[in-house]
């Protein structure tokens, strides 16, 4: 008998990103065994080659474990910055004036390099400079002649490279410097799953890199920019999923405007039936703490209540002491908050519109027909993951098990909420296809004897966005998995 994890009792996926902390074999199995569901490999740190080893341990795991497993890169994006300083840092003094220009000798006290052009035109005066994450803070006074003269709001002292935010002007910069293109490159290379977009603008930007990417990979636009706020429908339109990229977000905006832009994106992309992430800061003093304070679970667990697809560690596995114990914290969060009673009310409180399509008609059947037989699963097959996708977004009261006989569309699925991921052979009849379904949810122990399962498919089968059939089965006890592994990683 083949060897499956059973499928994790919670709803809500978990994105833990992967660095010095969690780079060898048997921290991301730990991390995995623990709850994280998928893994960001983060393009700012580090050299491409140490990241090929991430991805030959995370793919490991879906030989050991016969689970698809999901890989995220994530593009650095045009994070600006400053040049560099003599003796490697300079202080700013409050209320003295300081000149950004194009020299590129080290800087002091008064000056220092900004190696981005574009921005010496979309400056004007009145325009805010952040420096290093907003410690620092600038108004441009005048421009001309190769010169940003600012005067200093908040000072303090500087390093080298710190990075630069200019949160009320769009930047005329491209969404992918040179440095992203061959990242991208390397990422299609090692059959990225997911290719993150940092710093999206404008929706023209996710439409270029979407031209890159083409359907080798799918695309998550990261929301932290007001700029894109403004844009943020369009953005979502063309995106395959977004980010609430709090970090950056909380620097370019006051720390009180992000809490109802968390709420606006998070119900924008589930209108759309787009996969949101929740990210940063959700378990930062775990970091170097092995308990979170309580502001932090309830931080996790409003994302959760709010209906988003997936929490996200930074730091916290990345490079913090306790990796695991984050990813277990999330995990008991998650399986808390979803047995509360009023979670269903909570999560239905976005109200999501069916568009009139046979698929969102079953979806949003299938949710009611679960809730009134008292059905345990769901069972859909898909092809381009669509069908799991607009499922999903019902944001149904059981498990769904995704069956695709595409190893590229059960990876991807690994971000959605609720959708437990099956890579299989596809099924040729009717009959066929409710024995399969029968059979994979007794396996994956989605539903046991004598309970009723929900199975959507579309026919004729293997043709992409048919979802039309709507059938429910009653499972029974002996019918029991007599499978043999065959060594393919496909199941049949
Ligand atoms: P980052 O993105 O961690 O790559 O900066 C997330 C954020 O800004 O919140
Ligand atoms: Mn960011």
């Amino acid at each position: 008998m083949t060897e499956t994890l059973a499928p994790r009792a919670r709803k809500v996926k978990i994105l833990a990103t992967l660095g010095p902390a969690s780079s060898d074999a048997k921290t991301i199995r730990r991390l995995y065994l623990a709850g994280a569901d998928a893994f960001r490999i983060n393009m700012s740190h580090g050299d491409q080659k140490a990241k090929t080893k991430l991805v030959e341990h995370i793919r490991a795991l879906e030989k050991e474990f016969r689970r698809p497993s999901t890989i995220l890169f994530d593009l650095q994006g045009p994070k600006l910055r400053v040049g560099q300083f003599e003796g490697g840092r300079a202080v700013f003094e409050k209320g003295s004036r300081f000149i950004f220009d194009q020299d590129d000798r080290p800087g002091d006290n008064g000056r220092v390099l900004l190696p981005h052009p574009e921005l010496f035109a979309a400056v004007k005066p009145g325009t805010n400079i952040l420096i290093d994450d907003g410690k620092i803070r600038l108004n441009v006074v005048k421009v001309g002649d190769g010169q940003i003269v600012c005067e200093v709001k908040v000072g303090g002292a500087v390093s080298d490279n710190k990075g630069v935010n200019v949160p009320d002007v769009l930047v005329p910069i491209p969404a992918l410097t040179d440095k992203d293109r061959d990242d991208l490159q390397f990422a299609l290379d090692q059959r990225a799953d997911w290719i993150a977009l940092s710093f999206v603008q404008r929706p023209e930007d996710v439409a270029e890199a979407r031209s890159l990417i083409g359907d080798r990979a799918a695309l998550l636009a990261k929301i932290e920019k007001p700029a894109a706020i403004d844009r943020l429908n369009d953005i979502v339109a063309l995106a395959d999923a977004v980010m609430v990229a709090r970090g950056d977000l909380g620097v370019e905006l006051p720390p009180e405007a992000v809490p109802p832009l968390q709420n606006r994106i998070v119900a924008c992309a589930r209108q759309f039936g787009k996969p949101v992430v929740v990210a940063t800061q959700m378990l930062e003093s775990m970091i170097t703490s092995p308990t979170p304070t309580r502001a932090e679970v309830s931080d996790v667990a409003t994302a959760i209540y709010d209906g988003a697809d997936a929490v996200m560690l930074s730091a916290e596995s990345a490079a913090g002491q306790y990796p695991c114990e984050a990813v277990q914290m999330m995990d008991r969060i998650a399986n808390t908050v979803e047995r509360d009673p009023s979670y269903q009310a909570r999560v239905h409180f976005t109200q999501t519109r069916l568009e009139p399509t046979t698929a969102d008609a079953l979806a949003g059947s299938a949710r009611q027909i679960a809730g009134t037989i008292e059905a345990t699963a769901m069972v859909c097959y898909t092809s381009s993951g669509s069908t799991a996708r607009r499922i999903a977004r019902e944001r149904p009261p059981v498990p769904l098990l995704a069956m695709s006989a595409s190893l590229h569309t059960s990876r991807r699925l690994g971000l959605l909420w609720g959708v437990h991921a099956v890579h299989t052979r596809d099924v040729s009849s009717f009959e066929e296809m409710v024995e399969k379904a029968k059979r994979m949810a007794l396996r994956h122990q989605i539903a046991k004897g004598g309970e009723r399962v929900i199975v959507m498919a579309g026919i004729p089968f293997q043709k992409a966005g048919s979802t039309n059939v709507l059938h429910v089965v009653r499972l029974i006890g002996d019918e029991l998995d007599r499978y043999h592994g065959t060594g393919d990683s496909a199941e049949q």
